[in-house]
C-alpha cells in the first residue's frame, strides 16, 4: 500500500454533505451534543485529539477508570452504526467552507460537513513566575492528568497553588495516587471562599462534592512566589499576607483557572465574545450557533462553567444542529448551570499581585526561551511575536498568549493555518485545495 496520505484514505464524498455533522472534542460537550444528535439520524463523526474519548474531567487511563457518565454517553454511542469516533485526530486547517483538514498518526484527510460543533474545552492558564519553567512542575489539570494516565506518584511530596476547584480536584486525584499533598495554596482570600461555599445552596451536588474535597492543607490568600531546584523543583516558596514560607517539595502543580479553546473558531471565521476576564470565547446565541451558518460550539470553548453545563451546552448544540426542537428543559438546565460558572469566577478572581511575580529575566515563553523583561517591554502581541519571537513556537501561543492576555490585555491576532505543527505530507495535503472532498476509508484502527 502507497504511503502517500492522500492516497491511503481517498474516497470522494459529495462536497457539504447535507447530513452530515462534525463534532470536534470528545470531552462531556461533544459526547452529549452527538448523542442529542443521533436521534436525528445523520451520519456523525466526532473527532478528539486525545488517544480516548472523555475530555479533560472524564479522561481516563491506567490511573483511572472511566467515570460512569461517561461510560454510560460512550456505550449508548457505541450501538449506534452512523456515529463514528476517531481519536488521537486533530484538526489542522479548514478546507474551504464546509470541510477541515484532519490528521492522525497515519494519515491526514479532509473531512466534509453538512454542520460543525465545536467543543474544543479549555486549558489551564499559567502565569509566570521565578523557576516556574522547572522539571517537576506542571498544571494542576495537567498533573492529574499524568496520573490518570499512569505517573507514579506514590510517596511524593506534592504542593499546588493557583486558584479554583481544580486545585481541590487534583490534590484528591494526587492523595488517591499515594502522594503526600503538603499544601493546597488557594489565591483566593478567606472571605471570597466564605462567600462562594455560602452560595452553592443553588447547587446542593456541588456542596457535597466540595465537602468531599476539602482538605486540612487548604489555605486561601496564599500564593507561590518561586520555585527552587537546580535540575528540578525541590522547593516552592509561599506567600500569606505578608508572611514568606519555603516548602521542600518533589513536584508542584500550578494553575490559575481556565482559558477557553477559542482558536479553531477563531481560525474558521466564527465571532468571538470575551468572558468577564476578558479571556476569547466563542460567541454563541440561544441555540449555540456561531456566527458562521451552520457552525455550532458548545461546552468550555464558549467560557468556562463546569462539566453539568458543558453537557447542556452539547445537548442543545446537537439538537440544533440537526435540525430538532430544543426543549425548554434543556434551555432550563443551561440556565442552572451556567449561574454556577459564573459563582464560580467571581468568587476566584485573580489577585493583582498574580501579575507582580515574574523577574526580568524570568522566561515568559518556555517553547522560544524568551525572558519577562524583553515582552513586557513590547507594545503589544504583534510587536512581541516579530520582534522576540514569543508565542512562535510549538505550542503556538497557548500558554504565553494566555499569560499576556492576563498581564497586558494584549488579544492574540487570529490564528493562522496550520493550528497545530502538523507532517509535511499534511501540509502538503492543505496546499492542493481540492475541489471534491475525501474522507477516510473504514480505517481498521478506528473501528
Ligand atoms: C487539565 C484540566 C483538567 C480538568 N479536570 C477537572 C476535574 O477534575 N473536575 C472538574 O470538575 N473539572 C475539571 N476540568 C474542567 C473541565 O474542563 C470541564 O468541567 C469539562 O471537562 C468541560 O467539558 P468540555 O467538553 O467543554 O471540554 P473538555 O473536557 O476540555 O473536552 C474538549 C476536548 O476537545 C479536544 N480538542 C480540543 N481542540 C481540539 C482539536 N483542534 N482537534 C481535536 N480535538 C480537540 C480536547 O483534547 C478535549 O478532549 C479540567 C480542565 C482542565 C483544562
Amino acid at each position: 500500500m502507497t504511503r502517500d496520505p492522500i492516497q491511503r484514505v481517498a474516497q470522494t464524498t459529495r462536497p457539504g454533505h447535507k447530513r452530515a455533522l462534525l463534532i470536534i472534542g470528545a470531552g462531556p460537550a461533544g459526547l452529549s451534543a452527538a448523542r442529542a444528535a443521533a436521534q436525528a439520524g445523520w451520519q456523525i463523526t466526532v473527532v478528539d485529539d486525545n488517544p480516548a474519548p472523555g475530555g479533560q474531567i472524564w479522561r481516563s487511563g491506567p490511573g483511572a477508570a472511566p467515570q460512569p457518565a461517561s461510560r454510560s454517553l460512550q456505550t449508548a454511542l457505541a450501538a449506534l452504526p452512523h456515529v463514528r469516533l476517531l481519536c488521537g485526530t486533530r484538526v489542522v486547517a479548514a478546507q474551504g467552507t464546509g470541510a477541515l483538514l484532519l490528521e492522525n498518526a497515519e494519515q491526514a484527510w479532509v473531512q466534509a460537513y453538512g454542520a460543525l460543533i465545536l467543543c474544543t474545552g479549555a486549558r489551564e492558564l499559567m502565569l509566570p513566575f521565578p523557576g516556574w519553567t522547572l522539571p517537576g512542575i506542571t498544571g494542576a489539570g495537567a498533573l492529574q492528568a499524568l496520573i490518570k494516565s499512569g505517573l507514579p506518584v506514590r510517596g511524593q511530596r506534592i504542593v499546588l497553588a493557583g486558584s479554583g476547584p481544580l486545585l481541590l480536584a487534583a490534590a484528591a486525584s494526587a492523595r488517591r495516587a499515594g502522594a503526600h499533598v503538603l499544601r493546597v495554596a488557594e489565591q483566593a482570600s478567606a472571605a471570597q471562599i466564605a462567600r462562594f461555599t455560602a452560595g452553592l445552596w443553588r447547587w446542593p451536588g456541588k456542596a457535597v462534592q466540595a465537602l468531599g474535597l476539602l482538605s486540612t492543607q487548604y489555605r486561601s490568600a496564599t500564593h507561590a512566589t518561586a520555585a527552587l531546584g537546580a535540575q528540578r523543583v525541590e522547593a516552592v516558596q509561599l506567600r500569606h499576607g505578608e508572611r514568606d514560607y519555603t516548602l521542600a517539595c518533589d513536584r508542584l502543580a500550578v494553575g490559575f483557572g481556565l482559558v477557553p479553546n477559542a482558536e479553531l473558531g477563531r481560525l474558521l471565521g466564527c465571532a468571538s465574545a470575551q468572558d468577564a476576564d476578558g479571556k476569547a470565547v466563542v460567541a454563541v446565541d440561544a441555540r449555540q450557533a456561531t456566527s458562521l451558518p451552520g457552525v455550532f460550539a458548545a461546552g468550555e470553548c464558549t467560557g468556562a462553567g463546569g462539566v453539568e453545563r458543558s453537557m447542556a451546552e452539547g445537548r442543545i448544540a446537537g439538537l440544533a444542529a440537526t435540525g430538532q426542537a430544543v426543549p425548554q428543559q434543556a434551555l432550563a438546565e443551561r440556565t442552572h448551570w451556567a449561574a454556577f460558572g459564573k459563582h464560580v469566577a467571581e468568587h476566584f478572581v485573580l489577585a493583582p499581585a498574580l501579575r507582580g511575580l515574574a523577574r526580568p529575566e524570568t522566561i515568559f515563553c518556555r517553547c522560544e526561551d524568551v525572558v519577562f523583561a524583553d515582552v513586557a517591554a513590547c507594545s503589544g502581541w504583534t510587536e512581541a511575536k516579530l520582534a522576540t519571537r514569543c508565542g512562535m513556537g510549538a505550542c503556538q501561543g497557548r500558554v504565553c498568549g494566555a499569560a499576556a492576555q492576563h498581564l497586558w490585555g494584549w488579544q492574540a491576532p487570529s490564528p493562522r493555518p496550520p493550528l497545530v505543527p502538523a507532517r509535511v505530507g499534511t501540509l502538503g495535503l492543505m496546499a492542493k485545495k481540492p475541489s471534491f472532498t475525501i474522507a477516510p476509508t473504514i480505517d481498521p484502527t478506528h473501528p
